[in-house]
């Protein structure tokens, strides 16, 4: 054997691309969905990756019925063609379970009596995603006669600091602005941050490429894969498409689903929002011939920078 044969190609070269799209059946696919599967679409396939499609559907409590297929049959119409089967969250409790156990063994993991009220009454500081950072109560024990609810990771007192394609480098301070986060909720479920990150380690994914309203969130899955010892993938964080009232489009904020009859224009609107300098006419032609000029003109460093989202919590 020569030593060149040795050498595995690095992750992240275009062969070993590997990037997805991850929806949550949580209502139907909008244009903001759109944008992070057009984003992470044609940056795998312009560098001759594979791109995967996994349903988010461990919330059981925010599914809707019939959604997962929805959000399937839209893609589909829309002309995305991706590798393999769909991975379903609903499949893979056991994987959380035993990510779960191993952090437990490291003794990374502690159990949490504390209620929302609690934690705010503890004074709390808010944090940047809107909810409070967890003080730390339970961290050296569960007060006398209180149970378990909910299991949390401990963080450290150090920045966690990565450098995104599009947003540049971002760090977050985790104890000050996040603090333990919850792994196993309450209800029992397993928590988005865990599923994640256990995910796109076994599918390999290398490149992370979804709306910058997550970019707070991956910080701490950047923990999770420190704590677990999986390789960290690049990350692109897009700008995220807001309604009139400048809201961020979401099911919340009433986002209208998707025109499966008007696919070409609302890909040439999703590819316009991304910086791509497609031609108004396009919009009326053929969808096959939209991702013929996606596919070869699609241009990373068009897309828009956003303005900083501060990941770190006033005062
Ligand atoms: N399932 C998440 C959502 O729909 C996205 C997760 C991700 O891309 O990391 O918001």
């Amino acid at each position: 054997m020569n030593a060149s044969s040795q050498v595995s190609p690095a992750i992240g070269t275009p062969k070993n691309y590997r990037g997805r799209f991850a929806p949550s059946p949580t209502g139907p696919l909008h244009f903001g969905s759109l944008i992070a599967a057009v984003g992470s679409y044609l940056d795998a396939r312009s560098q001759g990756g594979e791109w995967l499609v996994r349903m988010e559907n461990i919330d059981t409590p925010r599914n809707v019925p019939g959604a997962a297929e929805q959000i399937l049959a839209t893609l589909e119409a829309f002309g995305f063609e991706w590798d393999g089967p769909v991975l379903w969250q609903s499949r893979r409790r056991e994987a959380y379970q035993a990510a779960l156990e191993s952090l437990t063994a490291a003794g990374l993991v502690y159990g949490c009596a504390c209620s929302r009220k609690e934690i705010a009454d503890s004074a709390g500081r808010p944090a940047i995603d809107g909810g409070l950072a967890y003080p730390g109560l339970c961290r050296t024990g569960l007060p006398p006669g209180r149970a378990a609810r909910a299991w949390r990771l401990r963080v450290d007192d150090r920045e966690i600091a990565f450098t995104d394609r599009l947003q540049g480098r971002i760090s977050q301070h985790l104890e000050r602005d996040v603090g333990d986060f919850v792994l196993l909720r309450a209800d029992g479920l397993f928590a988005y941050q865990l599923a994640v990150t256990v995910d796109d380690h076994f599918q390999g994914i290398s490149d992370i490429v979804r709306g910058a309203d997550l970019l707070a969130s991956t910080p701490r899955q950047i923990w999770l894969q420190r704590c677990l010892g999986f390789a960290e993938p690049r990350y692109a964080h897009l700008p995220v498409a807001s309604n009139a009232a400048g809201e961020k489009l979401s099911k919340q904020t009433l986002a209208p689903a998707l025109a499966t009859d008007r696919a070409a224009a609302e890909l040439v609107a999703a590819l316009c929002f991304l910086g791509q300098a497609a031609p108004a006419e396009l919009a009326g032609a053929p969808l096959a011939e939209v991702w013929a000029w996606a596919f070869a003109n699609w241009v990373f460093a068009a897309i828009p920078r956003l303005p900083a989202i501060p990941l770190s919590a006033p005062g």
